[in-house]
């Protein structure tokens, strides 16, 4: 069932390693078909080098299993707490990709001092509440901290990073970019205080990026 969509779905989680977003199991991406309720996620604890579409997990949106031989990512309910809030958006992914998991360490949101930071997130990259794992404490921290910014990108406190788009590919994009830009802002820190982009030029860069930027 749904085999494109578990495609989509494998396509973003074997992507994580091959861009250095993640290391032994961690991390996970997801892909949903909203007009079945369902969306594809990594199984738990499986290595990225043995995994193949087919063991792709179909979730519904009440978050039972519908179809799979392996458990479901143990970060399922964030992923479905975010489909259910975001009706707009098609993919998330998590990781904990260390430049950007070294700014969640310290509960600091990345400013928007670069023109990629403006393009793909509109602003700051903000940070997240610390929740404990498990629980329906970090959706809840996703969902309120994505609302009030443009960003797709969440630094949760103390622990990583949760991207979301249009789907699953944005989702990685918007993960690949977050990292990208945490590793040059920290290094322009070392440098001095980072000067933030004016409000004017970062609207200015966002209107172009989402809108006109690219093969359209
Ligand atoms: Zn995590």
């Amino acid at each position: 069932m749904l085999k494109e969509l578990k495609r989509e779905s494998f396509e973003a989680n074997v992507a994580l390693p091959r861009h250095g977003l993640i290391n032994l199991t961690f991390g996970n991406a997801s892909a949903i078909d909203r007009s079945r309720g369902m969306f594809a996620i990594k199984p738990s604890g499986v290595d990225y080098a043995a995994l193949t579409p087919d063991d792709m997990v179909l979730v519904d949106l009440e978050g039972n299993k519908v179809e799979g031989a392996l458990n479901p990512s143990s970060d399922t309910p964030t992923h479905r707490k975010l489909f259910l809030a975001f009706a707009g958006i098609g993919g998330v992914v998590h990781t904990h990709s260390p430049y950007a998991t070294a700014w969640a360490a310290h509960g600091l949101a990345i400013p928007c001092v670069l023109t990629a930071l403006a393009d793909e997130f509109g602003g700051d990259i903000p940070v997240g509440p610390f929740a404990r794992i498990g629980g329906e404490e970090i959706g809840v921290g996703i969902v309120a901290t994505l609302a009030e910014h443009r960003s797709r990108a969440v630094l949760m406190r103390s622990h990583g990073v949760f991207t979301i788009g249009a789907d699953a590919r944005e989702a990685l994009k918007a993960a690949v970019m977050c990292e990208d830009a945490a590793r040059t802002a920290l290094l322009a820190r070392t440098l001095g205080e980072l000067p933030r982009l004016p409000q004017e030029d970062i609207d200015a860069l966002y209107d172009r990026y989402q809108n006109i930027y690219g093969q359209r």
